[in-house]
């Protein structure tokens, strides 16, 4: 399909698939297997510019929007959506910054997150408030010039490997909802320290950890936004993230779909090769009509929210994309283990990880069902 992309876009999106197929296939397998960070896939990440993509250009950044972010994302995502997850992951962390940002914390911390200089990340969930937001029990509270911050966040993507990270925090609990606030805290703050590194059913290259705060102080100036708009950042800033998760989908559909018609071209039984069976063919007809429609369904959400000033449906068609895709990258990965028959459950070809990889789309940023 033609989706008319600019040369810039066609470029961030070669740049990508030349790496992802390079650099990340012949490693994603024993990333998995050693559930490894991708320190060295960040790295080239960094060098080819790609955390930068969305980000202004006053601040080391291409200039691109949603669309430049859900092409790298979906190349990365084609071949391994551990690695793609943690790079897809810094940019969650520095949306509330470049949608809420002073332009002190945009120069502080946008120019080293665009050069991939450190990773970024998001904290919202914790233990007791998942799907519920609104229950979440870490505080802020005003101390001095700056405010002091307890309590635990569970399974924050980047965690420990992160420097810079944005949560949310009550800093007034009788205002329920409106009495959670926005802050950055950077790795090395005292009181500020990581919990242990979750074992996963997939992506197992990305690292999910706590964060945890014992009496963590900081400084006024990391409060982002204004006190009491912590769950609008949040909100704001998964509308624009979302449509990146459904590219995610988009990515790891397309990589499972791509080997699924190579191995059925290759395989032989009842001495024919197996795609020449009807029953096959149809598989295949479904799963690529379903990254087809998943794909146009995100680059229209993203070309509609970098395009207008202000996309009043955002909320909207963001969680739409994000639903659609993961939904599709759930079947289309179960459909290519199917096709790969008993070969496709071993961990020789890469299909059973794309499977357990895709199951986390439907789960994180807000479930399906939410
Ligand atoms: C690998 C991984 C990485 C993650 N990374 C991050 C991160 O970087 N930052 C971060 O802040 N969080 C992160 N999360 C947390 C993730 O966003 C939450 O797991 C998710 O929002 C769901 O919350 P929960 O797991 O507590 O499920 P729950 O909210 O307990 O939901 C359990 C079930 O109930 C359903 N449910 C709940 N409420 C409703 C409702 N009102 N109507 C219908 N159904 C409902 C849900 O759909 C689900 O099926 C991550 C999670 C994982 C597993």
């Amino acid at each position: 399909m033609n989706y008319f992309l600019t040369p810039e876009q066609e470029m961030i999106r070669d740049l990508a698939r030349k790496l992802a197929d390079e650099k990340v296939a012949p490693v994603r397998a024993e990333l998995d297997e050693k559930e490894e960070f991708p320190w060295e896939i960040m790295r080239l990440c960094a060098g080819a510019g790609l955390f930068g993509v969305s980000i202004e250009e006053a601040y080391g950044g291409f200039g691109g929007g949603e669309l430049e972010n859900c092409l790298a994302v979906e190349e990365l995502s084609r071949v391994c959506l551990g690695v793609s997850v943690s790079y897809a992951a810094s940019g969650l962390g520095a949306h509330p910054i470049m949608l809420y940002g002073n332009p002190e914390q945009k120069n502080k911390y946008l120019p080293d997150i665009a050069k991939g200089k450190r990773l970024a990340a998001f904290g919202l969930t914790e233990a007791g408030a998942g799907s519920d937001a609104s229950a979440i029990r870490t505080t802020a509270i005003k101390k001095g010039d700056g405010y002091v911050i307890n309590g635990t966040k569970q399974w924050i993507t980047n965690g420990g490997e992160a420097e810079i990270y944005t949560i949310i925090a009550m800093t007034d609990k009788s205002k329920g909802p409106r009495g959670a606030s926005a802050f950055i805290v950077e790795k090395e703050t005292p009181g500020f320290e990581f919990g242990k590194k979750e074992k996963k059913l997939g992506i197992r290259a990305s690292a999910t950890r706590e964060l945890v705060f014992q009496d963590c102080y900081v400084p006024k100036e990391n409060l982002v936004a204004r006190e009491g708009m912590g769950f609008i950042v949040t909100m704001r800033t998964f509308d624009r993230t979302r449509p990146g998760v459904g590219a995610q989908g988009v990515g790891v559909a397309q990589g499972a779909l791509e080997e699924a018609v190579r191995y059925a071209r290759e395989r032989e039984q009842f001495g024919k090769k197996i795609i020449s069976f009807q029953a096959v063919q149809h598989l295949l007809a479904d799963m690529a009509t379903q990254v087809e429609a998943a794909r146009a369904l995100i680059y229209s959400v993203a070309r509609y929210i970098d395009g207008e000033e202000n996309p009043r449906e955002i909320s909207k068609v963001s969680g739409m994309a994000k639903v659609f895709a993961s939904d599709v990258a759930m079947k289309v990965t179960v459909d290519a283990v199917q096709i790969f028959g008993g070969y496709g459950y071993m961990r020789e070809y890469p299909v059973e990880k794309m499977m357990r990889d895709a199951k986390i789309l439907q789960i994180y940023e807000g479930t399906n069902q939410i």
